[in-house]
């Protein structure tokens, strides 16, 4: 089947995608979102602590930016943390009109809980389940108001002819249809890549496959090296227990019943910004004052059964069925894990790419709000700020440009690189692939790093790359073929990882989340700098931008 086309088309259905599309509809143009899962299945769904704003009387957007580009430890194109802050009253009370059940006051304003690295408590929440409510009310406006979305389709490549983007080609898994999807413009809203590593708290399905596809179509991809370690996990699981615990009051205990945070961050101690917090934790299991198997215990038993039931609800049910403990008597046995990753798409603050026609937003976008360490609460934000403008931006820089037609030739090669690996006999497991580029990357390149580890790392990348190459799967059919779908998946995880290691190998310095044992302080002189990585045939080409600064001066970061 062939049609003539989209305006804007979304890829993603999580809140970037779906406010990107709802805000692209405003302005008449014909508007599609494919999805990989059924839109509600997206990781933002499993968001739970809340969203920022600075909604309080006595808090302001400035303070807010400044927390962010601190937070960010200076690397944050100031600009657009200083739009995202200003942004974000408005996005919020907009969420609210359109139905979205924050939890409330006494006297019935929106509730705000303390953060990490934040100075004011300006997190916005729904209990523990944000993330959930808000990705439900988003969904209904955007059927609402007239997108058509293809569920169960994944993008398996950009199309990009004399220099402009003339749409995607996708799968339908449910059948195996191969087709391409013509579109004015295309806005990339695929989420972020936590399944490169082992330990991670993201979903299945995160496997950043827009960064990578964007990445073969020839855009670089920015600061890649910067991901972010939540500090807790479940031990066993890696399943997310909120920054919330934390900003309600739980405390971080070592083997010796002491809160260690005392000697890490003083000030904030459990509230510091996740960077700081995550290699303290590691730094107690190192030195021997964790538990055995590795990790150290959230308590929260001190806040009581009430709280505890009306605040974190499900996090209580959660923390029961993957470990049999109630919070409410016991304590939580957590270890960090990979959460976020702050690079991605480079994009202005419309959303617009560096080819025309493609836009990004969300988590697989780098704007760049969030630096080398993004701050709690501020990932939602950004999905329904940046999904806000470009949805607007690439609907508006539709008008007036022609509908492209997708040449035969692009999705014939697609068809024929899928029939490679779905034909082969006889090559390498998907499966051990994987689980020695997760390890590789967990041991080598996580929170501590340093050139030797980052080295053996480089190498042990390549040659995974090279056996993907001679990958072969079980499954030859062509409905929900999840084989092919897994495998379609490493060879992503595998391009990103190339380029996380890249950029961390070069960058001699300590900043934010990359932390380089062999260079263990920031320095400004060298690296206030964005990486970008482009793809050859070989290993990553790297090249380097300024980092934008309004009226913040890098300074140390304290806490
Ligand atoms: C457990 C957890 C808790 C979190 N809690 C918070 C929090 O409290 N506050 C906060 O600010 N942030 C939080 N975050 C981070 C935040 O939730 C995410 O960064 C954000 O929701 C990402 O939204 P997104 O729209 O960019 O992507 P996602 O919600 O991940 O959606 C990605 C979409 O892309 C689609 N897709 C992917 N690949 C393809 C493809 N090839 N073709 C077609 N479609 C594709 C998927 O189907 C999906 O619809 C949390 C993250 C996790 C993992």
């Amino acid at each position: 089947m062939r049609m003539a086309g989209y305006d804007v088309l979304v890829v993603g259905a999580g809140l970037a995608g779906l406010r990107a599309a709802i805000e692209a509809r405003k302005f008449k143009v014909n508007v599609a979102v494919l999805s990989k899962v059924y839109p509600t299945r997206s990781h933002s769904g499993a968001a739970q602590g809340g969203i920022n704003a600075a909604l309080g009387d006595d808090d302001h957007w400035e303070k807010h930016a400044y927390d962010t580009i601190k937070g960010a430890d200076f690397l944050a194109d100031q600009d657009a943390a200083e739009i995202m802050c200003q942004d974000a009253p408005g996005d919020i009370i907009e969420l609210e009109h359109m139905g979205c059940p924050f939890s409330r006051t006494p006297d019935g304003r929106i509730a705000q809980r303390p953060f990490g690295g934040a100075g004011f408590p300006r997190c916005c929440f729904a209990a523990d389940k944000t993330g959930h409510v808000i990705l439900h009310t988003v969904y209904e406006q955007a059927l609402k108001s007239g997108v058509q979305v293809f569920s169960e389709w994944s993008v398996l490549s950009l199309v990009i002819d004399d220099g402009q983007s003339s749409g995607v080609v996708a799968i339908n898994w449910a059948t195996g249809e191969i087709r391409a999807f013509n579109a004015k413009t295309v806005i990339f809203c695929t989420g972020g890549y936590g399944r490169v590593f082992q330990k991670t708290s993201n979903a299945l399905v995160n496997t950043g496959d827009g960064m990578a596809i964007a990445y073969r179509a020839g855009i670089p991809l920015e600061d890649m090296e910067f991901v972010q370690f939540h500090p807790t996990t479940l031990f066993g699981s890696n399943v997310l227990v909120t920054e919330g615990a934390r900003g309600e009051g739980g405390y971080l205990v070592n083997t010796e019943g002491e809160r260690f945070m005392t000697r890490y961050a003083p000030s904030k101690m459990e509230l510091g910004p996740r960077d700081i917090v995550a290699r303290s934790i590691e730094t107690e299991i190192k030195e021997g004052r964790g538990f055995p198997g590795g990790f150290v215990h959230l308590d929260l038993r001190h806040l009581g059964a009430d709280l505890i039931k009306k605040r974190l609800p499900q996090i209580r049910e959660l923390i029961m069925d993957f470990t049999g403990i109630d919070c409410i008597d016991g304590p939580i046995p957590v270890q960090p894990g990979a959460h976020y990753s702050m690079g991605g798409i480079p994009t202005d603050n419309d959303g617009a790419g560096t080819v025309p026609g493609v836009y990004a937003a969300g988590e697989c976008a780098c704007v760049s709000t969030h630096g080398s360490n993004r701050l709690g609460g501020n990932s939602l934000l950004d999905t329904i700020v940046f999904g806000r403008r470009s949805g607007k931006h690439a609907a508006e820089a539709s008008h007036g440009m022609e509908m492209p037609s997708i040449k035969d030739s692009a999705v014939a090669a697609v068809k024929s690189e899928l029939d490679g690996i779905r034909n082969r006999k006889n090559g390498e497991r998907v499966s051990a692939i994987s689980r020695e580029l997760k390890t590789v990357m967990m041991d080598k390149v996580g929170m501590f790093r340093n050139e030797n580890d980052l080295r053996e790392a480089a190498a042990k990348v390549a040659e995974l790359k090279d056996r993907f190459g001679k990958v072969a799967i079980d499954d030859k059919g062509s409905v929900f073929n999840t084989d092919l779908q897994g495998a379609l998946e490493l060879g992503y995880i595998i391009d990103l990882a190339e380029t996380i290691v890249a950029g961390a190998i070069e960058r001699t310095e300590s900043r934010g989340s990359h932390f380089r044992t062999d260079y263990d302080t920031r320095d400004d002189e060298r690296w206030l700098r964005h990486t970008l990585a482009f793809r050859t045939e070989s290993a990553p080409r790297l090249e380097y931008k300024p980092v934008k600064i309004t009226k913040y001066q890098p300074e140390e970061r304290k806490y």
